[in-house]
């Protein structure tokens, strides 16, 4: 009976933060550990571990170039033009810019993330159209990329929740652990539109590859 997901181990520091490189630690009821460490040059590596071998490394669901970095790591860059916001995917520079792991919650804000950097062909386009002087046109543009925007929300969440299959299937990720029932995922997803992206509070819903997802994730295959 999994009414109640088992979060705290997370935030006790003494038990579980051996290690001075580690960011954030959960370990799963069947002793697998998801882990968050930092590299020397302050980028991430982020992996399920069991036992002592790293069962999956997440840069395996990357695109090539792409890593994990932290606030440091684009501090450090001192580069006038690039600024650090958490949870952000920066396309350009073929990076995911990991925020703080609240919970347990947050690794499939981090799949989320993951399945922006699968995207970018569509927004070149658009951001290539942008600048232009007709202001009709510039309008339009916009509408557009709103509506691309949330186009590419959902396609990311959809992501998220197939990556989560995969890995249960795969690398036996116990995700129920983490959202026992469809409505806690939902509830995750929906409060993370509504504290980045009000305007999209509703956009998940009436989507079916986001919906298919969802049903695949909790009702079947089990
Ligand atoms: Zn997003």
């Amino acid at each position: 009976m999994v009414d109640k997901v088992d979060i705290k181990s997370e935030m006790l520091e003494e038990p579980i933060l051996r290690n001075p490189v580690s960011e954030f630690i959960h370990v799963f009821p069947n002793g697998q550990e998801f882990r968050v460490e930092r590299r020397p040059d302050d980028s991430f590596r982020i992996f399920l571990k069991a036992g002592n071998k790293v069962g999956f490394d997440f840069d395996e669901l990357l695109p090539t170039g792409y890593k994990f970095v932290s606030e440091e790591y684009i501090e450090a860059l001192d580069e006038p033009d690039t600024f650090w916001r958490p949870w952000f995917t920066d396309y350009r520079r073929k990076e995911i810019y990991v925020g703080d792991f609240e919970s347990s919650k947050d690794i499939l804000g981090l799949l989320h993330e993951i399945g922006h950097s699968k995207e970018k062909k569509e927004w070149k386009e658009l951001f290539a159209e942008l600048g232009t002087e007709d202001k009709l046109y510039s309008i339009l543009i916009q509408e557009e990329m709103a509506e691309l925007e949330s186009r590419i929300e959902r396609r990311a969440w959809a992501f998220a929740l197939l990556s989560m299959r995969f890995l249960e299937r795969n690398f036996r990720l116990d995700y129920r652990r983490i959202f026992p029932t469809s409505k806690s995922a939902r509830d995750y997803i929906n409060d993370d539109l509504r504290s980045y992206r009000e305007t999209y509070e509703s956009l998940i819903q009436d989507d079916p590859s986001f919906e298919e997802e969802l049903k695949f994730l909790f009702d079947k295959g089990r």
